[in-house]
Formats: C-alpha cells, structure tokens, sequence
C-alpha cells in the first residue's frame, strides 16, 4: 500500500537541521504483513531523543531510514499467524485493536530473554542494528529502493509493518497520546526506577536530567508514592518537575547546599558530568541508576574508595531493563487510576513535515515530548 512517511536520508547532517534538512516527507510503498506481523494505522509519535541521536549520527544506523520509534495505533491487518518458524506471543490480537509499539521485539527464546529485561532480546537487537524487522528484511520501499526500519517501528509515517513482538495491545480507553508515550518514554523512565532502582516503600527517589524520560522516570516514582527530588540544569524544566509533583527541584551546583541524598538515584541526561551528579546524589548504602545514553568516548570520574565504603550500587539500566508486555498494563493501571498524568509530558504537537525544526527543539533542551498526531486526513 502507499503510505506516507519521513525518511531521514543521512545519518550527521550539521545543525540547524531546519536548514540541513535531513529528512524527505513523501510516498512510500510498504509490504502487506507476513505471518507474525501487523499493520498498524499510526495515530501518535513521539519525538525522542534517540531519533536525534541518528540524526546527528551519534548512533550509526542504515540509511534511508524511516524513524521514529515512540507510538501507538490501531491494527488494521494481520499476517498469517505465526508458526514455528516465526517468534511470536499468544496471538490474541484482533483488526480494530489499539497498540503500543515498542522499539524491543522479544523472540522470548533467546539466552539474553531469559534476563527478565535485564539484558535486551539477541534476536530484536540484531534487527534493530540491520534497521530490519525480526522476520528479515525490511518491508519500506521508496522508488524501487529498499528503506529501513527505525528500531523494528518506523512509526514517522501514515502506517506501519511490525513484528507482533513490538506491539502491546491497549484498551481504547488510554488515548494515543497516553499509549504512544508508553512505548519509549515511560518504558525505560519508568523502568529505571521500578525494574532496576527498585526503591522500597518511603525511599526519596532523585532524577538527574528531565527530558521525556527523566521526567517520566519522575511521574512513575511519584505514582508510587515516592519523594522525588528533580534535578536539571535547566530552570523550565525544574518548574515542570516541581509542577509534576517532585518536592525538591535544584540544579546539579545548588545540590550539596540542599543536603539530599537519595537512596535510588536515576542519570537520565546521557552525559559523564549527570552520571558524576546521579553517584554524588546517592545517599550511602543506595543505588545510582545510569539509563542515558553519553556518546562513546565519555569517561566519567569515580571514587572505588566511597562505592566500597559506602555500600554503594552503580547499575546500568539498558532501555528501562524493560519487558514491554509485562511493563506497559502496570503503567496504564496507574494512568488509569489517576496517578500518571502522562498528558503533562506532551510539550508540543507537530506535523511530519515540522521534523527538521522539531530536531532543533529537541536539541535545543526545550523540549519532552513533541507529538505527531496523525487522523483520517493524512491517511491518503
Ligand atoms: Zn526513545
Ligand atoms: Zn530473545
């Protein structure tokens, strides 16, 4: 069928991108799903920072690409169902089904699924790097020539082909904004603090970094009833954290004046001087949580002396440490019950045609989450 998509045509294209202009929005031609896979008619993505990171070629991909990679929407076709050969779950998916998609497809079989999300799926993992689907190949076609998948979702588009492993299936009750930002943000924000920080009951739980997932790793942890502590170096979003229920918000100079330390630390700012900040918020005996992404070469400074002395736990947190189908339905319990407003993270909405600029905005620090709405009449 034809679709219409943003194809980021090269990985490193130079700030402003409003004037670099790395993505094309136009027609694509995408393949019917093959057995164990699902066409979804996209309603909402979201603008991530790892969409960023392939555009400013901090994260090498396969290009053309069409990203995106935070979002939900409705199946409206499924492939055969799958056999033997194809990984898939229960096949309990029906056409009119509102999905969350996700950017980890479990084969559920691998050594690396047996980690309970500590470590991500072998089998996605590999398809992810090729920019393909799990069951080969990619199913995004432009003029003849074959694009690529962004992270198994390639949701900057009208539709999408997916493996069944990358959808969770949703009542129609949680919104597309609420189920798109479930996807990635919550995931691995939320996942932060609940699968690998694991605060217990009273602990103070500090975020270091607020952008969508910071500030998502906050909205979870005050769902649970924790103390939250905001720290960002930006003022707008220390207003917003406050906003969103954290009782202390500082930036990273101004914490040793405040005295806190927090037994679960979460480092969602991807850079050495945050993970340095996260280690110094740690109260002794407690657990500092890095989830960001630093580029490569990042070499922060630690003392083995205080982790020793103090009983310390630095764990790395891989995308949240996340198991999308056992995740998302405990999220979406809490939206339910008033007490994750993911609403506040939604800071704009946006066409497909605004992705050059929105990159701007999102490197900008501005930003959490900018919002591509799709409705019957982008659908061509
Ligand atoms: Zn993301
Ligand atoms: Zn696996």
């Amino acid at each position: 069928m034809r679709i219409t998509g943003a194809v980021l045509e090269r990985t490193g294209s130079p700030a402003p991108f409003a004037t670099s202009r790395p993505f094309t929005v136009g027609p694509l031609d995408l393949d019917e799903p093959r057995a164990g896979e699902v066409l979804v008619r996209i309603e909402a993505a979201g603008v991530c920072h790892s969409d960023l990171s392939v555009v400013d070629g901090n994260r090498v991909r396969p290009t053309p690409m069409l990203l995106g990679h935070e979002a939900a929407g409705v199946v409206e076709a499924l492939g055969e169902t799958p056999g033997e050969a194809v990984h898939g779950s229960p096949d309990d998916l029906r056409v009119g089904d509102r999905v969350v998609l996700t950017f980890l497809p479990r084969c559920g079989t691998c050594p690396e699924c047996a980690t309970d999300g500590r470590l991500p799926c072998r089998v996605g993992s590999a398809a992810n790097t090729q920019g393909a689907l799990v069951g080969g190949g990619t199913r995004l076609h432009r003029d003849g020539q074959d694009v690529h998948h962004h992270l198994g979702v390639s949701a900057f588009a009208t539709h999408a082909v997916v493996s069944r492993t990358s959808v969770v299936r949703v009542d129609h009750d949680v919104p597309p904004d609420v189920a798109a930002l479930l996807g990635c943000a919550v995931l691995t924000g939320g996942g932060a603090v609940v699968n690998a920080g694991r605060p217990r009951t009273g602990d103070t739980v500090a975020v270091v970094g607020l952008g969508g997932v910071g500030m998502a790793a906050l909205l979870v942890a005050v769902a649970l009833g924790h103390e939250v502590v905001g720290i960002d170096t930006r003022p707008d979003k220390l207003a917003a954290a406050r906003r969103l229920g954290a009782s202390v918000a500082v930036e990273p100079d101004d914490l040793g004046a405040t005295g806190v330390l927090a037994p679960v630390v979460v480092e969602a700012a991807g850079s050495a001087r945050a993970f340095e900040t996260a280690l110094a918020a740690t109260a002794p005996g407690g657990t500092t949580v890095t989830v960001g992404l630093p580029a490569p070469a990042a070499r922060a400074s630690v003392s083995p002396l205080t982790l020793t002395t103090e009983a310390r736990t630095v764990v790395g947190s891989y995308l949240g440490s996340a198991v999308p189908e056992r995740d998302i339905p405990r999220y979406v319990d809490l939206w339910r019950a008033g007490r994750l407003p993911l609403e506040a993270l939604v800071s704009s909405r946006i066409a497909l045609t605004d992705l050059d600029l929105a990159m701007d905005r999102l490197a900008a620090g501005g930003e959490l989450r900018q919002l591509i709405t799709f409705d019957e009449r982008t659908t061509p």
